[in-house]
């Protein structure tokens, strides 16, 4: 890389340039899935627009394979490449919270976590994912799914505008007045279009959830799963809870009886009242025999932040996904035969439920298009063991081999890795097309191609 060029950059550029002969820099290119092992030549962390601005031309200027880095939680490593730059959006996490309109302008490199915090303090939140630590920007540009998606409806649904910096340096706002285009394609068409600086979010009246897990014996799943099927298409949607295959984590949150032992689940959320929620659920509450039923209320950011402790930064993580229309017999018999093998302890099987205000929206209404698919089905296998590796690997594929021909045919791209061009078209089906258009409008050179990468269309 020349010199000259760096000084340049430096020379527009805030925040830290970190390259492979400084200290951090080891620190610095780590990403969340500890089997992701990527040096990039240079991590330009940026701590404004002008940063990122600056950050761009570089990129561009020198023909560098460049990534755009939010929350670092991508399952596939998308948030970092070999060998080019790496623009790190992690320090700028600013929200403000505005009551009034109930809106939050929440900045690229926010968490989860931080966005709930700002909120909570109003009695507020926006729809965002299920372990706080996840980036708000990679989330939301691939749609969000979380414990509100029922009652509020994806990120995505809740986004307002965003403002983004081009493959050309050019800073603009993306709304449902001004380029509705971009609007439009960056919910749930992922990074392809730009780094995102700042999302507006609009915000619900919730505070306090009646939420926790309700935990089966893995021997009861067909029985469980059956009456789980009819009942979440039936709740209320201020209803919500995502069925779970895991062994009981060893913390004393639980009787150590059950500790290690592998349980179908479902872990609820819900905005209503302790009495309505106790009447709507008890009906999937009360099937079979439960091991544990631990639902009550608690502040809105403890639920998000519930699996935290469990899954810190570093784990060996293998991801496969799918868009699910409806849980048939042999699906459940195919996912009892391969949830009973759960290689490790923290490995599992999350069915989360996408109807509801999801529902609402139509395919076209955004890039997202899975509107007809009532779950997003993903499997993880995780361990904190490199040795582990080939192990957690092959579970997954196995299992999702097994369920693929139950899915409705391509996956949320925030739940896949790396899996070719054909899994990514699947992932947006009929707006494929479209969204190749406007990436040739704004980045015909697909200078942002580090993610599920949608190629400038002819
Ligand atoms: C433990 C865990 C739990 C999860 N739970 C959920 C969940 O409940 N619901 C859910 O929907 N997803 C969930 N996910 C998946 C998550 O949405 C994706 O991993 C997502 O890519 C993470 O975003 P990030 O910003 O942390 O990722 P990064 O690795 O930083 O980036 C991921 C992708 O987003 C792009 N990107 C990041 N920031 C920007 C930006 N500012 N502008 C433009 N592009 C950007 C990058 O180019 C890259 O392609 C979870 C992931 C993990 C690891």
């Amino acid at each position: 890389m020349p010199s000259l060029t760096v000084a340049q950059l430096r020379s527009r550029f805030r925040g830290e340039l970190i390259g492979p002969g400084d200290a951090s820099y080891h620190d610095a290119r780590k990403v969340y899935n500890a089997m992701i092992d990527k040096r990039p030549r240079l991590i330009a962390r940026c701590v404004d627009v002008a940063d990122v601005m600056a950050a761009v031309d570089f990129g561009r200027e020198n023909s560098l394979l460049t990534a755009i880095r939010g929350g670092g939680h991508n399952g596939g490593g998308l948030g970092i490449c070999d060998d080019g730059l790496v623009i790190d959006l992690s320090q700028m996490k600013g929200v403000r919270v505005d009551p009034s309109t109930r809106t939050a302008r929440v900045g690229g490199g926010c968490s989860g976590g931080d966005v709930d915090h700002a909120t909570h303090a109003f009695g507020m939140a926006t729809p965002t994912g299920t372990v706080s630590s996840t980036g708000i920007a990679g989330l939301t540009l691939g749609g969000g799914i979380g414990h509100l998606t029922r009652t509020y409806g994806l990120s995505i649904d809740n986004l307002l505008e965003v403002d983004l910096v081009l493959a050309d340096g050019r800073f603009v706002t993306a709304n449902e007045k001004q380029n509705q285009d971009l609007y439009w394609a960056v919910r749930g068409g992922g990074g392809n279009f730009g780094v995102v600086t700042s999302f507006l979010f609009r915000l619900h009246p919730v505070k306090i959830v009646n939420a926790g897990p309700t935990f089966w014996p893995i021997e009861q799943t067909t029985e469980v799963m059956k009456a789980y099927r009819e009942f979440i298409s039936q709740a209320p949607e201020d209803v919500s809870g995502f069925f779970a295959f895991l062994a009981v984590p060893p913390v004393p949150l639980f009787p150590e009886n059950l500790h290690g032992r592998k349980m179908c689940a479902v872990i609820w959320c819900s905005t209503a009242s302790p009495e309505q929620t106790d009447k709507a659920t008890k009906p999937m509450r009360t099937v079979g025999k439960p091991a544990l039923d631990q639902v009550g209320p608690m502040p809105f950011p403890m639920l998000q932040s519930l699996f935290d402790p469990l899954l810190p930064a570093g784990l060996q993580w293998y991801w496969r996904a799918d868009f699910v229309k409806e849980l048939n017999d042999e699906a459940i018999s195919k996912h009892l035969e391969h949830a009973s093998r759960l290689p490790t302890a923290l490995s599992q099987t999350h069915i989360y439920p996408i109807d509801g205000a999801a529902h609402r929206v139509g395919m076209s209404d955004t890039a997202f298009s899975f509107r007809d698919a009532n779950w997003a089905l993903v499997i993880v296998g995780v361990d904190p063991d490199p040795a582990n590796k080939d192990l957690i690997t092959k579970w997954c594929k196995d299992y999702f081999d097994a369920l693929h021909p139950y899915s409705a045919g391509g996956a949320y791209v925030n739940f896949m890795m790396e899996e070719g061009q054909e899994r990514v078209k699947a992932a947006f089906r009929g707006n494929y097309d479209r969204l190749a258009a406007i990436k040739k409008k704004y980045d015909s050179a697909n200078f942002f191609r580090v993610n599920q990468n949608i190629r400038p269309g002819a």
